[in-house]
């Protein structure tokens, strides 16, 4: 059993901590986050550092895998969860094109790696397909050389960012099998009869939420990823490497949580004390630390299987499940730390706290995890 780093995984994330000090320390995600800004030197250092390449063979600039992509994902998580996912939403994507586009599809893609103009945006959930995704109704109708797309999406993160092409599943054929018959395209949001409106949210205003509207959108067919009617295969080859992805950077929002409660308990004093050596924050604090540590080492066990080669499905919910759930622990810990410094708006911590609601939610809810889980053991959760 092997738990350290290799010389070149403690560079990368040397790197990658130096980055997020220089360029997106929290205070600043929270300013960006704020002001509703995406900052475009995000994605050109990210191009530059070559982590859009990290996963992808040498040949290609990359060389990288699961465990290289969870210690990286953990280090953007530092900043905040929104900063980790100017990164993660636009590789996962890039991922599924590598493994299912056309030829000229990965050409394309091999040609933006190292720019940092380009972005991907999933869009799957719609106003009534949440959770149940199989149940998307947004329809692609084949009209020959091109499809007409109609129907509405929501949620879909960061379609507003400029350069951002949306990675969109559609229902090309009804079938009794709700899961056959979906088809993934890529999409360009100034297409005609395609409207973006943002939906105001408590957080994660870097990359912005929005609902998108279809009214007889022209798609070229060139345009399908991987075979037409089988998006749902597409979309579950790359579940595991997000969820390695995502409980990384739950893992490094959790810790930068917990480190900055941690330096408020040592200098903050009460009764001619530091806070932290009261009995009740300090066991608090030692509690949170351990749950951190449990969500990391689960993150790392799911990114080692996948690096190996192994079925994780069942690990890779685990990990996400109590990633997101101790970023939330963590932050409401950090806010009755700060108390009132953690209410002011000011704070960082109050920052944490609105976007720590979401982990559990987003890329599937806390019960979808534990459904899953739950059938891996052999149970029927429904
Ligand atoms: C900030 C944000 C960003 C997002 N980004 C994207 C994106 O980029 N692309 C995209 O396609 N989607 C995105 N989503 C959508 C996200 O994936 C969904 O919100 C999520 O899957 C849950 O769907 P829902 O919100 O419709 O809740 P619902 O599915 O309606 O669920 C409501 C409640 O019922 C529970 N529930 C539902 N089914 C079951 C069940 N079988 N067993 C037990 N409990 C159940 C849920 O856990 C939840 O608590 C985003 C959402 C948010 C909030």
């Amino acid at each position: 059993m092997e738990f350290g780093l290799t010389d070149e995984q403690a560079a990368l994330q040397r790197v990658a901590r130096e980055f997020v000090s220089d360029v997106a320390p929290p205070k600043q995600a929270k300013e960006w986050d704020e002001q509703g800004v995406f900052p475009a030197e995000l994605a050109h250092g990210f191009a530059e550092l070559g982590w859009y390449a990290l996963p992808f063979p040498e040949s290609w600039g990359g060389g990288g895998g699961p465990i290289e992509l969870a210690i990286l994902a953990e280090e953007l998580g530092r900043s905040s969860l929104d900063v980790a996912m100017t990164y993660i939403g636009t590789l996962i994507p890039s991922l599924t094109i590598f493994e299912w586009g056309s030829e000229s599809q990965r050409k394309a893609l091999r040609a933006r790696l190292d720019s940092g103009e380009f972005r991907y945006a999933v869009s799957m959930s719609e106003p009534d397909s949440g959770s149940d995704s199989a149940s998307l109704r947004t329809s692609a109708k084949d009209m020959g050389d091109h499809y007409l797309v109609n129907g509405q999406k929501m949620w879909c993160t960061g379609a507003g960012v400029p350069g951002t092409q949306l990675v969109m599943y559609v229902r090309t054929s009804v079938h009794e099998r709700r899961h056959s018959g979906i088809s993934l395209l890529l999409i360009d949001p100034r297409t005609e009869g395609l409207e973006l409106r943002q939906t105001s949210t408590l957080a994660r205003h870097i990359l912005g939420t929005y609902e998108v509207y279809l009214q007889d959108v022209v798609v070229p067919k060139d345009r399908l990823i991987g075979p037409e009617g089988e998006g749902w295969k597409v979309m579950l080859s790359n579940l595991e490497t997000e969820r390695v992805l995502m409980s990384g950077a739950y893992v490094g929002v959790a810790q930068a949580t917990l480190d900055d409660m941690l330096s408020y308990a040592q200098d903050r004093k009460q009764f001619g004390r530091p806070i932290g050596n009261f009995q009740a924050l300090a066991h608090a604090l030692a509690d949170l630390q351990t749950e951190i540590d449990a969500a990391r080492l689960l993150a790392h066990r799911a990114a080692w299987m996948l690096s190996k080669g192994l079925p994780c499905a069942r690990e890779g919910a685990m990990a996400k499940l109590k990633g997101s759930e101790t970023y939330v622990q963590a932050a409401r810990l950090g806010m009755q730390v700060m108390a009132g410094h953690g209410f002011a708006t000011e704070s960082v911590m109050s920052y944490r706290w609105r976007e720590s609601i979401v982990a559990p939610i987003s890329g599937g809810t806390s019960q979808i995890q534990r459904n899953g889980i739950a059938r891996s053991m052999g149970l029927k959760p429904y």
